[in-house]
């Protein structure tokens, strides 16, 4: 080891390791989750994660380098997006390409309801 942490590096290593234990709760979260590994941030393209609010009990899709800010080497500003309203696109957006898959191969195959 070499040379002393300034008061303003050791609370911004406390931070990134705090970060990435947050980071951690997130990931096995979500292991189940339909989302976790289909959504991506729109502004930046880095991957979205599940957050939980614990204030307000509702969970948010958080986009990475907004989430682990400190970490990021682009943070970004993308504000979190209630998860509901991510697994309906996500939900929305798998039928519409099964669909799509079923009427150009095989005609057969019932249309999936919704
Ligand atoms: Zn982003």
């Amino acid at each position: 080891m070499q040379g002393i942490l300034t008061t303003a590096e050791w609370s911004q290593l406390q931070n990134a390791l705090d970060e990435r234990r947050r980071a951690q709760y997130v990931r096995i979260l979500g292991r189940d989750s339909l989302t976790l590994d289909l959504m991506f941030c729109g502004k930046c393209r880095a991957k979205i994660y599940r957050w939980h609010n614990k204030d307000t009990g509702k969970t948010y899709g958080r986009c990475r380098n907004e989430l682990k800010r400190s970490e990021a080497a682009q943070p970004c500003n993308m504000p979190p997006i209630p998860y509901e309203m991510l697994r309906e696109a996500v939900v929305a957006d798998i039928l519409m390409q099964r669909r799509s898959h079923r009427n150009s191969h095989d005609g057969r195959y019932p249309q999936a309801p919704g």
